[in-house]
């Protein structure tokens, strides 16, 4: 079944047939065109032809802009998981919380599925050559893909982007041009490379293929999280839409996409809403979130972006902030927020270690921004949310972790003729100096396993401490005297006796009078509460609301 589609001006409205070369309207010159599909027609069929196709991102050809499938360049793109964040979810109250991974695409960040698509299209035409500029990520997909494509690749490339990056567009056999200068220079450079060579050059939002190809993620999220959450309740559509997508933005491919996908899901009558969109940017570059809070249509360009995060240095976003916004508008809307790069560093740290993902610092950003907005009160607790793990693909952990981040062992060397020592001996007495004497120790009582397993990864991800759990307050005071903790963490809220009466039995014994306490608790205190805690903690955390690196900090500080 091959799909009938035409391109579509945004500006004039004019359709015509859809050549690859060609990137303006032929009516105004507008370079602002979509593709349309014939929806209606393809409506009844596309749920039965799904249904039996390997969930990846040529399951949708129907709705992609590529006639042939092209499997022989395919790397296996688009299909990632979509990953209930558990540990996340619970220290942001976030139960609902849900992560696309897509550096399970084939070149490790989801600019593979605007590569895959749009390399499939070029092949199609015949096209045998082609420009790109990029921030990296871009370069490496378009790369893998033109390589198994026969297609010869031009890669402008900042300076700014990581050297391991570079490499690897190398490696693949693109052409790398590093240019001295920002993002939207190396564009220029490219954009006029193209034109005067007349070589395909890829206009990120502006290219036909990229927005479809983006789209995808749409589609892949609505079916994923029906399979997890079910048929919304309604029962009016089988699938189910996210209330928020969260991501990184850069030129802003990604929503542009993701909204045209739930546009075209409505239209099909797969889902009965979009989501609403956050999207985030590093403080030193942020075009789009300075225009969305002056209420501004346009978005000034930032000149010289300052951010250690080269993938997410768009200074100048041009028309695209303009349509992702009235996108937006007529969507369920959502907002643009900032982080700083520090934030984001934190977030990549929180992320791997309460969740096993090491994301690169762009994505990142999503998840501080996440953070942010949860804190906020601008995403709720009840709220279905998706972010958009969107890439990893540079040991950048160096710069995150600071130094003492490994420890080491020699393997001992056999000593001389006197003190002949035995290889296990010295090898176990060189492990044991791996770990220290006595580890502070810590008791964590509360009635929620979850909830002390979370307690206990922050701990142990970040320092040596000996661990006692109690699953309620009186095998919590037992434990106490038993062990005489260095510090206690309590929960307030359990069964029988609460924090409040195990606090009275330790504070009436000269044993465990002065050992500090820490209360995390999901409860919202009243006034008389916290008169009755006062003076008899040291310190007060709300369970969904505390950062893993302040509990740590707290613990840190009271016994370290
Ligand atoms: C390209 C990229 C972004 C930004 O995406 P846009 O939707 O184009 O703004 C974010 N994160 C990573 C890892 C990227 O490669
Ligand atoms: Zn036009």
């Amino acid at each position: 079944m091959t799909s009938p589609f035409i391109v579509e001006c945004l500006d004039c409205g004019h359709r015509s047939p859809y050549v690859i070369t060609e990137n303006h309207c032929i009516n105004c010159g507008s370079d602002w065109r979509e593709t349309r599909y014939d929806l209606e027609s393809l409506k009844a069929d596309l749920p039965a032809l799904w249904k039996d196709r390997p969930f990846d991102l040529w399951r949708y050809r129907e709705l992609l802009p590529v006639i042939a499938h092209v499997p022989d360049i395919s790397l296996g793109e688009g299909g990632t998981p979509l990953l209930r964040a558990a540990n996340l979810g619970m220290m942001l109250g976030l139960p609902k919380l849900y992560i696309k991974d897509e550096r399970q695409g084939p070149t490790a960040s989801f600019k593979d599925r605007q590569a895959a698509v749009t390399i499939a299209a070029l092949k199609e035409a015949g096209v045998t050559e082609a420009v790109i500029a990029s921030t990296g990520n871009v370069a490496i997909a378009y790369s893998a893909y033109a390589a198994r494509a026969g297609i010869k690749l031009w890669a402008f490339i900042t300076s700014l982007v990581p050297q391991v990056k570079m490499r690897e567009v190398a490696l693949y056999g693109t052409q790398v041009v590093k240019v001295t200068g920002n993002y939207d220079q190396a564009k220029q450079i490219a954009a006029e490379f193209a034109k005067t060579r007349a070589l395909y050059v890829d206009r990120g939002v502006r290219s036909i293929t990229t927005v479809d190809a983006m789209k995808t993620l749409a589609f892949e999220m609505a079916e994923q999280l029906t399979a997890i959450l079910g048929p919304p309740e309604s029962g009016a559509v089988p699938w189910r839409t996210p209330d928020w997508y969260v991501q990184a933005v850069s030129g802003g491919l990604g929503p542009v996409g993701v909204l045209k996908g739930f546009e075209e899901m409505k239209a099909l009558g797969l889902v009965d809403r979009s989501p609403k969109i956050a999207n985030l940017q590093a403080d030193g570059c942020a075009p789009m979130v300075s225009a969305w809070k002056a209420n501004k249509e346009k978005a000034d360009p930032v000149i010289n972006p300052r951010t250690h995060i080269a993938t997410l240095a768009t200074g100048d976003p041009g028309r695209t902030y303009t349509v992702l916004r009235q996108r937006m508008l007529d969507n369920a809307g959502g907002l643009f927020e900032e982080v700083s790069d520090e934030e984001a560093f934190r977030a990549m740290h929180i992320v791997a270690k309460m969740e096993g993902m090491s994301v690169e610092p762009a994505s990142a950003v999503a998840f501080a921004g996440l953070i942010k907005l949860v804190r906020a009160g601008a995403i709720n607790p009840n709220e279905v949310v998706v972010v958009n793990l969107t890439g990893h693909t540079v040991p950048v952990e160096q710069s995150v972790l600071g130094e003492n981040w490994a420890r080491s062992v020699d393997y001992p060397e056999k000593k001389g003729k006197t003190g002949e020592l035995a290889p296990e001996e010295g090898l176990l007495a060189a492990l044991n100096r791996v770990s220290a004497d006595r580890y502070r120790r810590v008791a964590i009582i509360d009635d929620n396993p979850d909830v002390r397993q979370l307690i206990r990864r922050i701990l142990q991800a970040q320092g040596n401490y000996t661990l006692f759990e109690a699953q309620d307050g009186r095998a919590g005071v037992e434990l106490i005297n038993r062990e005489k903790p260095d510090l206690i963490i309590l929960d307030l809220m359990m069964p029988e006796m609460d924090g409040f009466s195990v606090l009275e039995v330790l504070r009436h014994n000269p044993d465990t009078a002065e050992i500090p306490v820490i209360v995390a608790t999901a409860k919202e205190l009243s006034n008389l509460e916290k008169e009755r805690l006062g003076g008899q903690i040291q310190a007060l955390m709300q369970k969904g609301d505390f950062m893993s690196d302040e509990l740590l900090a707290e613990v840190k500080k009271l016994i370290e």
